[in-house]
């Protein structure tokens, strides 16, 4: 599979765009998904004046294009968001199947409204994110990934 590049300056772009949107929305709770939706989660925090951060893990790739039967929760959702305004925050929603698992938990843990922020999405997706900046059929490379730095020709 083809892969794109993301620099850390339009990652920062695309998170601040997200920023714009859900000062509208206003929610009470981000749920960030580990590991690829903390980044943006904790940085949305910051922009939208310090909003509480809840963490759930879910396990799904083994690599690139390997996937698990089905998406497994590792870390749980603490506490509950009863009567909360929740926005999930994730990298990429691609098969969706991921998100469908967290919407799910979120909405069992008595959250009144709940949207999805991702970064980019798939054209093939189950769960169109509410908001989104990027889409691509690529194998999508984020900043925070990019270890050991590879020198491109
Ligand atoms: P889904 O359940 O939507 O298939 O996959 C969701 C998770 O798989 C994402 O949160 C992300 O961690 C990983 N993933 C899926 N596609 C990509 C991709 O193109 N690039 C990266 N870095 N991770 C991906």
């Amino acid at each position: 599979m083809d892969k794109v590049y993301l620099t850390w300056w339009q990652v920062d772009r695309a998170i601040f765009a997200l920023a714009d949107k859900l000062r509208e929305y206003k929610p009470d709770v981000i749920v960030g998904i580990a590991r690829g939706g903390l980044i943006p989660a904790v940085r949305l925090s910051h922009i939208l004046g310090d909003l509480e951060v809840k963490v759930i893990d879910v396990k799904f790739y083994k690599d690139i294009e390997e996937r698990m039967e089905k998406p497994v929760i590792t870390i749980p959702l603490h506490g509950s968001l009863e009567g909360k305004k929740v926005v999930i925050v994730d990298d990429v929603s691609d098969t969706g199947k991921t998100l469908e698992v967290v919407i799910d938990e979120v909405k069992k843990a008595g959250a009144s409204e709940v949207k999805v922020a991702c970064l980019s999405m798939k054209p093939w997706t189950k769960v169109i994110p509410d908001f989104y900046v990027f889409r691509t059929d690529k194998w999508i490379v984020f900043p925070w990934e990019e270890f050991p730095v590879v020198v491109r020709e």
